[in-house]
Order: C-alpha cells, then sequence, then structure tokens
C-alpha cells in the first residue's frame, strides 16, 4: 500500500475499510483492529447507577449491545440480511465498586463503570459535566494478531441523575439509550461518523423531518435523533468489520481513489455515496486513506453495504473541523492541536472518465470503479511502514489525549490508549 496512487486496485481484497475502523495495524498493513470471533466478553460494575439497579443497567448494556448484534441491511422489498457477525457476552459482575483507586488492578478485563459520580471521569482528565459516557480502547491490543483484548466505557452518573427508569419513553432516557449503542461501536472498534454534518443545523431544527439522518456514530448525540437505533451508515460500518457472507455477496461497493496535487494518495477526506431517492438517509460515507496510519498517501476508499440497481451519486468533501480530540475521525484530528484536512472545496466524484455523474452496480457482489480524482493540494503523505521486528516489541506511542494525570495512577491505560466522548448533547 505504501506510495498507492492509481495503480493500487489489485490490493483491493486487502482493503477491509471503509465505514471506520478506529484502531488499524500501525505497521501500514491496512488492517483494522479487531475483536476475536468478533466477541465482546465484558464485566458489569457492582451496584448501580444513578435511579437504576445493577440489574436494569445490565438489561440497558445487553440491549445495546443486541442493537450491534441484530445489524442489518434491508434489500429492495424490504427484505432484511442479516449482515453482522459479533455477540458479547457478560463475563460477570464485579465483587467491589470500581472507584479511582481500584480500577487499574481490573483493568486485563472488559469493564462497563458506574461512574456515579463523575471522578472516575475526572481522573481521567474527562470533564463530566460535559459527556454521557467515554470508552477508552487500545490500551490492550495484540498486534501481532491485530485483536483487541480489554477495553473500558465508563457510565456517567451524573448524566443520569434525573433520568426515570420508569419512563423509558423519556427524551433523556432515549439519549442515554444511544450514548450505550455509540459506545459499544467504539468498543467494537468503530470511529466516529461524519455523514450529514454539513447538514446538522436543518436536521437539529427539523429533527421530526430528518430523524434518520443522523448515524448512532455521529459524534452528537441529539436530542430526538433516533440514534439508539442504526442508521445504514452505521450498519456498514459494523458488517465492514465483522461480515457476514451475505454483506459481501448481496451488496455492491463503490471504490476509487483520491491523489493530491503532488499525485500521493490523499488521506483523510469524507467520501459520501447517497442513494438518488433518499439522499440523507441512506447515505453511506468512507474516509479515504483511514486503513492506513496517518501520512500513509493512500488516497484510497470503499463504500460498502450498497443495493444493487440503486442510482447513487458519490462526492468527496472535508469533514467538521470542529470534529478533533474525542469527537475526530481517523486519521486526522486526535492529537491535539491537529484538524482535520481541509483547503479544498466538495466536489462530485464521476466514473467512466468523467462520463458519469450517478452510478449502480447490477450484480450483488461487485464493486464499482470510480474515477482517480485528483485534488487542488498535496496529499501530506510521507508515510514509511515501520519495521515490523522493531515495532513489534516497541510500545506505542501514547497521543496526546490519554495523558492526564490519573488518581488511578495506571500506566496500561495510558500507554497507547485512546479515548472517545464524543457524546455531548445538543439540547432543545
Ligand atoms: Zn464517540
Amino acid at each position: 500500500m505504501l506510495g498507492c496512487v492509481c495503480g493500487c486496485f489489485l490490493l483491493l481484497p486487502r482493503l477491509l475499510h471503509a465505514g471506520g475502523p478506529w484502531f488499524v495495524d500501525e505497521k501500514g498493513s491496512g488492517v483494522p483492529y479487531t475483536w476475536a470471533g468478533g466477541t465482546i466478553i465484558w464485566y458489569a460494575d457492582a451496584g448501580g447507577l444513578g435511579a437504576f439497579s445493577g440489574a436494569e443497567i445490565i438489561d440497558q448494556v445487553k440491549k445495546a449491545f443486541d442493537v450491534w448484534m441484530n445489524a442489518g441491511l434491508h434489500l429492495p422489498g424490504m427484505v432484511k440480511v442479516n449482515t453482522v457477525q459479533v455477540s458479547a457476552v457478560l463475563g460477570g459482575i464485579l465483587k467491589e465498586k470500581l472507584t479511582p483507586e481500584n480500577l487499574m488492578k481490573h483493568l486485563n478485563k472488559t469493564l462497563i463503570i458506574y461512574d456515579e459520580d463523575g471522578s472516575i471521569l475526572t481522573g481521567e482528565g474527562v470533564n463530566p459535566q460535559d459527556v454521557a459516557a467515554v470508552t477508552f480502547l487500545g490500551a490492550k491490543m495484540d498486534p501481532t494478531t491485530l485483536h483487541h483484548l480489554a477495553g473500558v466505557t465508563v457510565l456517567n452518573g451524573l448524566f443520569l441523575q434525573d433520568v426515570d427508569p420508569a419512563n423509558p419513553g423519556g427524551s433523556k432516557y432515549a439519549r442515554f439509550l444511544a450514548t450505550l449503542v455509540h459506545e459499544f461501536g467504539h468498543l467494537f472498534n468503530l470511529d466516529h461518523s461524519a455523514l450529514n454534518w454539513e447538514n446538522i443545523n436543518e436536521i437539529v431544527s427539523d429533527i421530526g423531518a430528518f430523524g434518520k439522518a443522523l448515524p448512532t456514530m455521529y459524534p452528537v448525540i441529539v436530542e430526538g435523533g433516533g440514534q439508539e437505533t442504526l442508521h445504514v451508515d452505521d450498519v456498514v460500518a459494523i458488517s465492514t468489520l465483522y461480515p457476514r457472507a451475505d454483506f459481501t455477496s448481496k451488496f455492491c461497493a463503490f471504490a476509487g481513489v483520491l491523489v493530491g496535487s503532488d499525485s500521493l494518495g490523499f488521506q483523510g477526506a469524507h467520501v459520501v455515496a447517497r442513494p438518488v431517492k433518499d439522499p440523507m438517509t441512506f447515505a453511506i460515507s468512507a474516509v479515504s486513506g483511514n486503513a492506513l496510519p496517518q501520512g500513509a498517501a493512500d488516497g484510497s476508499y470503499i463504500v460498502r453495504g450498497i443495493l444493487p440497481g440503486e442510482k447513487y451519486t458519490l462526492s468527496y468533501g472535508k469533514i467538521n473541523p470542529a470534529f478533533v480530540m474525542e469527537s475526530s475521525l481517523q486519521p486526522y484530528g486526535d492529537e491535539e492541536g491537529e484538524t482535520p484536512r481541509s483547503g479544498f472545496e466538495n466536489a462530485p466524484i464521476t466514473a467512466g472518465n468523467g462520463k458519469a455523474t450517478t452510478v449502480l452496480c447490477n450484480a450483488p457482489g461487485e464493486t464499482v470503479m470510480m474515477d482517480t480524482i485528483q485534488l487542488e493540494i498535496p496529499s501530506g503523505g510521507t508515510f514509511q511502514a515501520k519495521n515490523p521486528l522493531v515495532s513489534a516489541s516497541t510500545p506505542m506511542a501514547p497521543p496526546a489525549t490519554a495523558t492526564g494525570g490519573s488518581p488511578g495512577g495506571d500506566p496500561e491505560t495510558k500507554a497507547g490508549a485512546k479515548k472517545t466522548f464524543g457524546c455531548t448533547f445538543v439540547l432543545p
């Protein structure tokens, strides 16, 4: 993949990206991290949270995992096809309530933490007034097998203070459920989705009309946004990481390459496929080069989950410049002071040497190749793959986002860990 410009379609079978993996092979193989067998074994904190009993929280956590396990896409005629192979298993309930002081000794397990007073979030440098939940991933992973071994989701009790378990129809309750589903997307190694960010004001001001325009993995959970259920974009993202055979055999893909003015692959552009019939609700997004580390000079993308026989338009553009740090999308923006790529304008992606502005696939399983598009700015790519022998024995560099002093003093959550809390709220 190194220096991949226009000839990289030979490598297509290895291109697992599109739909956003969070952690990818740092050595540049193009393979994202996953959980072995698609299975997360998780442990529940002791006690309850807010007005919820322990049993009620566990029930909600299971329901949120179920949303991902049951994900599927609809073929024309509304036939639902299960496209995902993931599972989550409750390994047990901890005997002691997790605190900043005792957290470290439990971090070999995947934990759902009930942070009643926000002290664990505070200890990790997160303001509990800003967020409903945070997921930490990347501290326990195996660079040889590319498997995650453990992760942590912290549920913020302060957010839940006025959520009533007896009122599951309440809007804050729905946002709590949406937050759980969003965080477990991260636990499965999904990145954020920036789909429809250009229309966010329109969507929020008329949420009834655009209620299904925002993916669950959008960095913001919106009042009334229905993000407790998955958008097509979310289903494609999880199916791309953990596909059932039907996902690749019954749906199509659009693939192509963006290059900079220096003719090197342009990484970090937002690519969106929109069905002509319903361009908002059934759109699917990808980020060019997001299967490789930053600077890889890889401008390839592949948008999967495309309906056979359905007309789409494709375009590329910027990612919201506000999506930085914990709200970022790989591979640009999660380091202090770093922003998504900018300096270029949104534009259509054509097919057939500029002839076609709409595209469709005729045969299930087909991958339609789009034109290679050159942007007006340089790619910025300089990536050199690391020597695998060196990197296998070298810890990953701790990113700036995870260096806050923790009362738990846990060096293992810090080294290589990334966190996300992209779950601030748009209030009515
Ligand atoms: Zn998030």
